[in-house]
């Protein structure tokens, strides 16, 4: 990560939270098209000279050329004449971001680490399943919220990511699956869970911007009943979450009582367990059909014990709540400060809520080979750099 990292707080009534920065703009100076919705790239085309009823035509054949096919590039825009290709990709790209290193687990895991294009890393995840395939997507680089349990956690926020960043690791995750032309038969990538680096809810606008492209009909088709936006429990903002983007809702519970919530999720200082779980109620859209999952990391002697699964029982019914849960065993790094609970624990855990009556799915862990707990590929990576640009160093002296 490169140290331009200023963090400036930003006043504002609803969550003054620090933020960094804006992006910076291209080094090309070119306008990104990926991340606009249809009417931002009309008005783009617009705005660069080409006339109203053409500017409309030309957004209608990008779009499609775009979002149904992959194409990255003007000159494969047949139905686009060629003497208008040039002066497009003068002005326009189209583009994902880059890829830095892309591994695959012997479990089928696939995990990519992406650079953005001024030049800092973030992580996408594949996970494929019998019935499904599951895309893990970040919205920031680095993270504000400093979850204990978590290893983007104890990176700094660098900046959220802009629409174009988040829709292009969809895009780039259908290249590398082989997935164009876009159509809804068959495909693998069938999921997308907004649960890798950073908090969308404090990304809100761009996460709402590039989800809506992705569940587009006319585009990549992805219906709001398979997008999972995951919080740590940013209560100012889960109405709107619900009643603007619509998609399901999952929540980083993880403990059941102020002490240790406070100390694994520090977020609940600010919004604790009765009015996060207050919001969840209200959540526009929950209900049997569409469960509001609560992930739950179960780490050993700390939130693992008989006690608490029944607290999590009574507090789930308490609020009512249409709730499954999903029991994540830890998956540790190098120097984390929690270990995992025991495969026992986890199964007592996991049977006191079952026998109430809710779903308690023990999630496997998956790619344990490639580093694929969120944030381990950037540090593994970044080290790697290190040590080579030492060696390097001890080369030259
Ligand atoms: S769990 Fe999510 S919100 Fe918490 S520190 Fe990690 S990336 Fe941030």
């Amino acid at each position: 990560m490169s140290a331009d990292t200023t963090l400036m707080p930003i006043p504002g009534p609803v969550d003054p939270v620090p933020v960094p920065r804006a992006a910076t703009s291209r080094a090309d100076g070119k306008v990104e098209l990926i991340g606009l919705p249809r009417e931002g790239i009309r008005a783009a085309l617009e705005a660069a000279g080409l006339e109203p009823k053409q500017a409309k035509l030309r957004a209608k054949q990008i779009w499609h050329w775009v979002y149904n096919r992959g194409v990255g590039h003007f000159a494969a825009m047949t139905d686009i004449a060629k003497v208008q290709h040039p002066w497009l990709s003068e002005r326009f790209a189209i583009t994902r971001p880059d890829v830095v290193e892309a591994q695959v687990s012997s479990d089928g895991t696939r995990k990519w680490l992406l650079r953005t294009h001024d030049g800092h890393d973030f992580e996408m995840v594949f996970i494929p399943d019998a019935d499904r395939g599951t895309l893990c997507v970040s919205s920031q680089v680095g993270c504000t919220l400093n979850c204990r349990f978590c290893h983007t956690g104890t990176m700094k926020l660098v900046r959220n990511l802009e629409p174009a960043e988040i829709v292009g690791q969809v895009m780039l995750a259908r290249d590398a699956l082989g997935e164009w032309p876009s159509s809804p038969d068959g495909r693998m990538l069938t999921n997308i869970v907004m649960m890798g680096m950073g908090e969308p809810l404090y990304n809100f606008d761009n996460v709402k911007q590039a989800l809506k492209i992705v569940m587009d009909g006319d585009g990549l088709g992805l219906s709001k009943r398979r997008i999972t936006l995951s919080t740590s429990g940013v209560v100012p903002m889960m109405e709107r979450a619900g009643e603007e983007i619509g998609v399901n809702l999952a929540v980083s519970l993880h403990a059941v009582t102020k002490e240790i919530r406070d100390e694994i999720v520090p977020l609940n200082r600010k919004y604790g367990i009765e009015e996060l779980l207050s919001a969840c109620a209200a959540y526009p859209g929950a209900n049997n059909a569409r469960r509001i999952t609560f992930e739950y990391v179960m780490l050993k002697d700390k939130n693992d014990s008989d006690a608490d699964a029944r607290e999590l029982v009574r507090l789930l019914r308490h609020y009512k709540l249409p709730a499954k849960v999903n029991l994540i065993p830890f998956n540790p790094w190098p120097g984390a400060p929690y270990e995992c609970s025991t495969e026992e624990r986890i199964k007592a855990f996991s049977n006191i809520v079952f026998e109430a009556g809710i779903s308690a799915r023990v999630r496997t862990p998956r790619g344990r080979d490639i580093d694929a707990a969120c944030g381990q590929l950037k540090t593994a990576a970044e080290r790697k750099r290190r040590s080579q640009m030492d060696e390097q160093g001890a080369r030259a002296a």
